[in-house]
């Protein structure tokens, strides 16, 4: 029998565009002879959307944008029962980036709707969309990472000049000021001077009600993906080497010469104990299925964690499935594979 597969993905969010592009590729690389696949789309206005069965590969974006005839139902849980003479829909694929989407919110949805789904439970996405909160566990389980602190926005708000003399004290410059809960580098500043620290935080406080500073290390930026739910794999390391000062969303979504090095340059003890850590990190956070773990490596050696990712960029040409092809497993098996370790999770759930 073929696994009914929804496939949810567009989002009120930045990474709408991005979102379609990963669906299309996901489709595309689905085997139609294992699966049926449902598209449900959420427009940029958030309204949800559900197409027919798809037969077949679609060829464009536009094809996955619905029109609003299409519509089946507008409430979220009448669209995933899906076609109840078919017995309604085995998993749930969530390609969704960032807030309400990677943050556990969907998450909590599926879980109340009892329906198994890809990727990272409630809690592991939540803690994983907060920087201060995952930051906080990292913390608590001995992953080295930079020195940070945190400000909500009433908090600064009430004493703008004494949270920058305690970020001058604590971290020094250049740090990095950015919204606790975003991903794709929006809101996020690189500070020189206390100039540059006061535009920061109004500009990060425009994002969230609450903001992260921390010290800006020079390092290399080291990736790897993260596979599995209880005894997860890593896959080989990969290199990102933006051409601007930093990893910012310009470089991440316009510019696109950022180069990826694949597998990076580094030694084996580099390579392992970024292995070790991104394997911690993980369980730290009780993941499943899913993460990128991107980290720090300094000219001296030594490697801290930056953050993980529990829903990474997904298309074919992003850093998570690229690992994965450089370590074996190719897109429409990691495609299968994390539609198993889904229902493998589920099943441990009953
Ligand atoms: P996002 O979740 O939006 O990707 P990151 O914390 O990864 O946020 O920051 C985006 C980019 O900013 C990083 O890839 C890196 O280039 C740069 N960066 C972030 N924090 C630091 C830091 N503490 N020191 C040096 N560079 C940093
Ligand atoms: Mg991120
Ligand atoms: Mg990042």
């Amino acid at each position: 029998m073929k696994t009914k597969l929804g496939l949810l993905y567009g989002g009120k969010s930045a990474e709408h565009k991005v979102s379609l592009q990963t669906a299309m590729a996901v489709i595309k690389a689905l085997d139609v002879e294992k699966f049926n696949i449902y598209p449900i789309y959420i427009t940029e206005e958030g309204r949800w959307v559900k197409g027919p069965q798809l037969q077949g590969p679609v060829s464009s974006v536009k094809e996955l944008e619905f029109s609003p005839e299409s519509e089946e139902g507008k409430l979220a849980p009448a669209i995933f029962a899906g076609p109840q003479s078919d017995g309604g829909l085995d998993v749930i694929f969530p390609l969704l980036h960032g807030p309400n989407g990677e943050d556990g919110t969907v998450q909590g949805l599926l879980e109340l709707l009892n329906l198994p789904y890809v990727g990272n439970g409630v809690l592991a996405s939540a803690a994983g969309m907060d920087k201060v909160i995952m930051k906080n566990i990292f913390a608590e389980a001995g992953l080295a990472q930079v020195d940070y602190t945190s400000f909500i926005r009433s908090e600064w708000e009430a004493d703008k000049a004494g949270a920058y003399e305690k970020v001058e004290q604590k971290l020094g410059y250049p740090c990095f000021v950015k919204p606790a809960n975003l991903g794709s580098s929006v809101g996020i500043s690189k500070c020189r001077n206390r100039a540059e620290l006061e535009q920061a935080f109004g500009e990060a406080f425009l994002f969230d009600r609450k903001v992260i500073v921390e010290v800006g290390v020079t390092a290399r930026e080291i990736e790897v993906g993260v596979l599995g739910n209880d005894n997860p794999d890593v896959s080989v390391a990969g290199e990102i080497v933006p051409k601007t000062d930093f990893y910012d969303y310009k470089a991440k979504y316009e510019d696109g010469d950022t180069a990826l090095i694949i597998p990076a340059d580094i030694d084996g003890a580099a390579y392992e104990r970024i292995k070790e850590m991104a394997v911690k990190a993980f369980k730290a956070l009780d993941c499943s299925g899913l993460v990128r773990a991107d980290f720090f490596l300094a000219e001296n050696g030594t490697v801290l964690i930056n953050e993980v990712n529990t829903m990474p960029g997904f298309t074919p040409v992003s850093m998570f499935p690229l690992l994965w092809k450089h370590t074996g497993v190719e897109y429409p098996e990691l495609i299968e594979r994390l539609v198993s370790l889904a229902l493998e999770r589920h099943a441990e759930k009953q």
